[in-house]
């Protein structure tokens, strides 16, 4: 199975179809850019399947410098494994 590392937005965005977190860091019409491109990009991974767990820290970089996986987000921040069925 193919791992994947994803960043904040794209783990609310799998796991709650919740893009509201960009609104925080992006003017309206890059929010709107930006969540088509990571509606695209997911669409071709779907389905993943959450592969962390948040008690252990399994699968949980708090701080991590690589790029998402998903979006390719340069910002660095917390990644979490998804695992592609
Ligand atoms: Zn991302």
């Amino acid at each position: 199975m193919e791992s994947f590392w994803l960043c904040e937005d794209c783990l609310q965005a799998v796991v709650y179809d919740d893009f509201s977190a960009l609104s925080l860091y992006y003017s309206e019409a890059e929010v709107e850019q930006r969540i088509a491109h990571m509606r695209i990009e997911l669409q071709a991974l779907l389905p993943l399947s959450a592969d962390f767990d948040p008690h252990t820290g399994a699968g949980i970089q708090a701080f991590s410098t690589h790029p998402c996986e998903v979006c390719h987000s340069p910002l660095h921040g917390a990644r979490h494994r998804f695992t592609r069925l």
